[in-house]
Order: C-alpha cells, then sequence, then structure tokens
C-alpha cells in the first residue's frame, strides 16, 4: 500500500466516508476507480513450495492467504474488498462473507459445533428460517429459547453461542444488547443487525462477538443479491474461513461486487427510508383500520402493524407496494408473516412469540411518501365500522 493510503486507512474517519471509501483505498494507487472484479476460480502459480505453504498456513489460523488464494474456495479479492469494508462499517477486526445469511449463520453454528459447544441459547422472535434451522436441530444443536432475562440461567457448560435479533424480524421488538452481552458472560454473543444495519446500531460496540447480516437486504439494498456476511474479531473469523473453506458456502465474486456497491449508498439509504418509515408510522398510529403499530426505538425502515381486516386481503390490494417477502430493497415491500417469512415455525411458538395472524411487515422503501400512504390507505380498505353500511348499500351498486 502506498505510504499516503496507509495514512488515510488509519485516520479515524466517520462512517459515510467508510461507506464509499472502505474496501477501495488502494484503488487509486492501482489507477482504478471502480473495484475489478476477479472471477478465477483458480490462481496459476509454478511455486509449490509456496502453495504448500499458504495452504498450511490457513489450515493452521483460517487467515486470508498471502498473495493470491490458490483456489476460490479459500478467498476472492473482490469479495475480501466487501468484507473489510463491512467490518470497517460494523467496527470489528474481520468480516466473512457467505452465499446467504443462512449459510452464514450455519457456519458459526458450525463452527462452534466443531468444538464440543452444540447448546445454543437463543431469544425469540427470530427471522423464521434461523429459528427453524435451530428447533429442526439440522446442524445438530439443541436450542433453549429463553426471554433476555433468562439468559444467564439457561447457559450450559456446553453453550457455544446465544443468538439474538434486535430489532427483530417481524416484530421489532428490541433487546438491551449491553445487558444481553452482559448476561452471555464467557459465551460468544451473536447478534442479528439485519434489521438496524450498522448505520443505526453497532453491536460490536455493546459487547457482541459476532454480528450476522443477511446481506441479501440493507447491504445490497436492491433485491438482486442474496448473501450473508459475520462481522467479528480475527480469531473467529479464522474459524469461519475454515468452515466456509471446507462446506463451500461461499460468495460469488459478482456478489461481492455488487454488495460493495451496495455499502457506499448504505447510509443514504437507510436514512431516507427511514424518514418515509417514519412518515407511515404517524399515519398508520390511530388509525382506525390498524389495531397496532410496531416501530423500534432505534427507528429504521422496517414497520410491523396489526390490522383489524383481513391481512390477506390487504397484500391482495397494494399496487405499488411490492407484495413479497425479503426486505432492505428500494422499492417498498409488504408480506404477511405468518403464512411467508415465519411460515416454517410451528404456529404456537410464532403466536408465542407475538407475531400475530393479523401482522402485516412493512418494509419501507424510497419511493414518495405521499405515493406509499395513497396505495396502503386504499390497500387498507374500508374501515371496519364501515362494512355493515357498505353491505347494506351493495344491492343499489
Ligand atoms: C433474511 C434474513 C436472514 C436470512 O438471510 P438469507 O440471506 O435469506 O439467507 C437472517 N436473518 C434475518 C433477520 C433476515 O431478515
Amino acid at each position: 500500500m502506498e505510504p499516503a493510503a496507509m495514512e488515510s486507512a488509519r485516520t479515524p474517519r466517520a462512517l459515510d466516508t467508510e461507506a464509499v471509501h472502505a474496501g477501495r483505498d488502494d484503488l487509486a494507487g492501482l489507477g482504478l476507480h471502480a473495484a475489478p472484479i476477479d472471477l478465477s476460480t483458480t490462481y496459476p502459480s509454478h511455486d509449490s513450495r509456496g502453495e504448500a505453504a499458504r495452504i498450511d498456513a490457513f489450515a493452521a489460523t483460517g487467515a486470508d492467504p498471502e498473495g493470491p488464494p490458490v483456489y476460490g474456495r479459500l478467498g476472492n479479492p473482490t469479495v475480501a474488498r466487501f468484507e473489510a469494508a463491512l467490518a470497517r462499517l460494523e467496527g470489528t477486526e474481520a468480516a466473512v462473507a457467505f452465499a446467504s445469511g443462512m449459510a452464514a449463520l450455519s457456519a458459526v453454528l458450525l463452527a462452534r459445533g466443531a468444538m464440543g459447544l452444540r447448546h445454543v441459547v437463543a431469544v425469540r422472535p427470530l427471522y423464521g428460517c434461523s429459528d427453524h434451522l435451530l428447533t429442526a436441530g439440522l446442524l445438530g444443536t439443541e436450542v433453549t429459547w429463553t426471554d433476555p432475562a433468562g439468559i444467564t440461567d439457561a447457559l450450559r457448560p456446553d453453550t457455544g453461542l446465544v443468538l439474538v435479533e434486535s430489532p427483530a424480524n417481524p416484530t421489532l421488538a428490541e433487546v438491551d444488547l449491553r445487558a444481553v452481552a452482559h448476561s452471555c458472560g464467557s459465551v460468544p454473543l451473536l447478534v442479528d443487525n439485519t434489521f438496524a444495519t450498522p448505520v443505526l446500531q453497532r453491536p460490536a460496540e455493546q459487547g457482541a462477538r459476532l454480528v450476522l447480516h443477511s446481506a441479501t437486504k440493507y447491504l445490497g439494498g436492491h433485491g438482486d443479491v442474496l448473501a450473508g456476511v459475520v462481522a467479528c474479531d480475527e480469531e473467529f473469523a479464522g474459524r469461519l474461513r475454515q468452515v466456509r473453506f471446507a462446506t463451500g458456502g461461499v460468495l460469488h465474486p459478482l456478489a461481492g461486487y455488487l454488495l460493495l456497491r451496495g455499502l457506499a449508498t448504505l447510509p443514504v439509504r437507510v436514512r431516507a427510508a427511514s424518514a418515509n418509515a417514519a412518515e407511515l408510522v404517524r399515519r398508520l398510529t390511530g388509525d382506525p383500520r390498524v389495531a397496532r403499530v410496531h416501530y423500534p426505538r432505534i427507528g429504521g425502515a422496517m414497520i410491523a402493524f396489526e390490522v383489524h381486516g383481513d391481512p390477506h386481503e390487504v397484500v391482495s390490494r397494494v399496487r405499488l407496494i411490492t407484495p413479497a417477502v425479503s426486505l432492505g430493497s428500494v422499492d417498498t415491500l409488504i408480506q404477511h408473516p405468518a403464512s411467508i417469512s415465519h411460515r416454517v415455525v410451528d404456529a404456537g411458538d410464532r403466536r408465542g412469540a407475538g407475531v400475530s395472524d393479523r401482522l402485516l411487515r412493512l418494509s419501507v422503501g424510497l419511493e414518495d411518501a405521499g405515493d406509499l400512504w395513497a396505495d396502503l390507505d386504499r390497500a387498507l380498505g374500508e374501515p371496519a365500522t364501515a362494512i355493515p353500511l357498505r353491505e347494506a348499500l351493495a344491492g343499489s351498486e
């Protein structure tokens, strides 16, 4: 690295600056503006002894190999740029990217399970598939569900991980991360920070050892990349890279490129979408068709609300808003968690976690707030009290 670039990398920079420059500090020195996309699956070398040494080093620590990665499953320079940038945004030493958020969570569970630490303590609600992965024990883990106050009592000698989401998918319930981190003692706390993004919350600063993202959501931000990432210390990152190498859940370099590009606008997207969300919360609150609005204290662009009427009807009537699962895109998305994102969770467990059958989850995008409200207002339909009147008039229509 050029001395000037090293200097700028050391100077503390604000989040907005990191979002645009982290992972790209060397580009000007290379005579480049956009990050290069390296699609190589293999890296030729006439020095087999050197390759053997690099493979041995990776097997020992999981550190990113010095020089070319030998083979695409060990690492990729384009993906490494995204990882470096996300680590800067989350304030961690490292980050390890995966093919999806679920691949990222799986790698964490496998890394701990390989150490004989198969027990997980988790707080509901979680994203539906994370709940399912733990409940079904698909990776040989055993889960104890508890509330934040019960974490310490739930810990066992073989507890390898404590898992929370805040704000949680889909109810937007929040936990006090600092208090939860304290309850975990020496057990690593994983915070799924998908909903908040590092723009609104940096869990590592509050004691989380692992910060997980479904990068499919806000980090990518445009609904065109499936990805996951874990931000953590270098020691844990090494184990995650080794699991990724052995199990193959790697991120494609094109996805790495798109994620790096997505990070550049992350702060402005999150702030603009959050302003839209706050406006929609204002209009939904007190609306006679809406029973309850959930919106986290830290803000953000996700809203959940319970309707008096039929939530399926609301989804069927949106026209501007996209009726689809997922979130964090530039366009506004609505979905019914009990039918889609949390369908794989047992109905009793789901309701017990506060996911009502009347709950709708709205991921607010960057459209004009007035246009969004016009669509939502129409989709919500007539106030419940007006239905008998409409029925009474039906014959005259
Ligand atoms: C979507 C999501 C996941 C899973 O991520 P994928 O990229 O879909 O595998 C995990 N956690 C949260 C909070 C999510 O919203």
